[in-house]
């Protein structure tokens, strides 16, 4: 299921397509994913090329924060199920869909605000406003001294807990598969690694329910 953003006047042609109203949050929504590609218009305000569908992961890794230097865990996100959308050169959007193995995102996108919450109290992931990039966004906190923890750091130096490179490696995260109550039309920085498979093979997933 996603949400649509349909203005008013807009609301026959939707509805036309197929768009069912949901009375109790007040919006418009597809239920079936094979539909999605209908609703291009009306899935995202700012233009999106994914959509992630679903479920996602919650992928926990320790790692010294750069501050204090003590152990504080840090928090990644896993997409397996998605829709990648590009722009065709007719202008026409392609929709493909793909179930693969678990990549990791090291951006947040939107979550759900009970998924947010709960990210927050555990794992001190909190949205923050950046001076340099002048825009809001999620990021994780050390649990000692609350220092942001830039995302270059955790995803990118070689020593970062999300480098899989052996069973043991995959063996140190916490893995938590959380079903979305909607799915989430974003644009997330998709990390695409040669050992994404050995997540699913070899983490311990847990189910998370809020
Ligand atoms: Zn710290």
């Amino acid at each position: 299921m996603l949400l649509l953003n349909v203005p008013y006047e807009e609301k026959d042609e939707a509805k036309a397509l197929g768009a069912r109203w949901n009375a109790d949050i007040k919006k418009w929504y597809v239920f079936s994913e094979k539909d999605y590609h209908k609703f291009d218009k009306w899935i995202a305000r700012k233009k999106h090329n994914t959509i992630i569908c679903d479920r996602i992961y919650v992928i926990v890794g320790m790692m010294k924060c750069f501050r204090c230097h003590k152990q504080t865990p840090v928090v990644g996100i896993g997409i397996d199920q998605f829709f990648s959308i590009e722009d065709e050169r007719s202008g026409k959007r392609n929709y493909s869909f793909n179930n693969e193995d678990i990549h990791i995102c090291p951006t947040f996108p939107e979550l759900p605000v009970e998924l947010l919450d709960y990210l927050s109290k555990n794992y001190g992931v909190r949205t923050d406003y950046s001076k340099t990039v002048q825009a809001s966004y999620i990021a994780n906190h050390c649990s000692n001294c609350s220092t942001i923890q830039g995302n270059f750091f955790i995803f990118d130096e070689v020593d970062s807990p999300f480098f899989i490179t052996n069973s043991e490696t995959v063996k140190d995260l916490t893995v938590l598969k959380y079903k979305l109550p909607y799915d989430i039309a974003c644009t997330p920085s998709i990390r695409y690694s040669s050992t994404d498979d050995m997540i699913k093979k070899y983490a311990d997933i847990k189910q998370l329910t809020l």
